[in-house]
């Protein structure tokens, strides 16, 4: 079987030479479940089941050329859990690793489906949102850590809480950074938010995008229930 053959039968999904019990269809078969498991296995955190650092760094990379031709931004939300050491200090590893669990499943929980959740290392994740302006992410960073301080872990008769620190940034097609040095100016409104006190959104300055995206009524709206959320 030639790899014409091949390929036909793969857009087909017949035998090539019509047999009613074919051989190659059935390798076939086993060999794009076997490569679908492999890429699962290669992009996904085993503990949380989110994607991991190596499918961030991907799937950011594509985000930022196709802002780069196309011109919408992509931003991105960094969380780091607070004061997580004590977790694991106070009721040990498998507890720590449940309040991972729990706080991944609060993230996916609170973003839109197209936004890309994983685990970047440790208690750290971060959020690609494509095609997303910053008063958006900023919106959709507060929704992820309100949705987390009301999300509580019962383990061995205690409760345990979570809050988290966030730093958002937006990628725009002025930038023309690498990812590397992307990722680190939006790491240092992270660091900001710990030394304000932690459980708290920081963010790029508004004015500093203003020229670079046009912010639709939707986000406006969103921005302003940012703004006026209690203390
Ligand atoms: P901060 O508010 O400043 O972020 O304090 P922190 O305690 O969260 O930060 P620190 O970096 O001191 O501690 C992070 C801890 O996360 C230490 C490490 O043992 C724990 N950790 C990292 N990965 C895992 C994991 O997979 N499972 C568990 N149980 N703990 C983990
Ligand atoms: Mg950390
Ligand atoms: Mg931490």
């Amino acid at each position: 079987m030639s790899q014409d053959d091949i390929e036909n039968s793969q857009l087909l999904e017949k035998c090539p030479v019509n047999e009613q019990e074919c051989q190659w269809l059935h390798e076939l078969a086993s060999l794009r479940s076997e490569n679908a498991e492999l890429k699962l296995l290669v992009t996904t955190d085993t503990l949380t089941g989110l994607y991991n650092f190596r499918y961030f760094q991907e799937n950011m990379g594509r985000e930022m050329e196709r802002t780069g031709r196309a011109g919408r931004p992509t931003s991105i939300i960094m969380i780091d859990i607070d004061f997580f050491k004590a977790i694991n200090d106070e009721w040990g590893h498998e507890a720590g690793n449940q309040a991972l669990k729990m706080a991944a499943s609060a993230f996916k929980q609170a973003v839109r489906s197209s936004d890309v959740v994983c685990r970047y290392g440790g208690e750290e994740f971060v959020i690609i949102l494509p095609q997303t302006t910053l008063p958006t992410a900023v919106g959709v960073a507060e929704r992820v850590r309100l949705w987390l301080e009301q999300t509580r872990l019962d383990f061995e008769g205690d409760t345990i809480y979570l809050t988290a620190s966030f730093g958002v940034g937006v990628y725009t097609k002025e930038k023309e950074m690498s990812l590397e040095t992307f990722v680190d100016s939006v790491d240092q409104y992270l660091y900001q938010a710990k030394q304000q006190g932690r459980n708290q959104v920081c963010h790029a300055d508004y004015s500093e995008v203003k020229s670079e995206t046009s912010v639709s009524a939707e986000e406006k709206t969103a921005l302003f229930e940012v703004q006026k959320k209690p203390e």
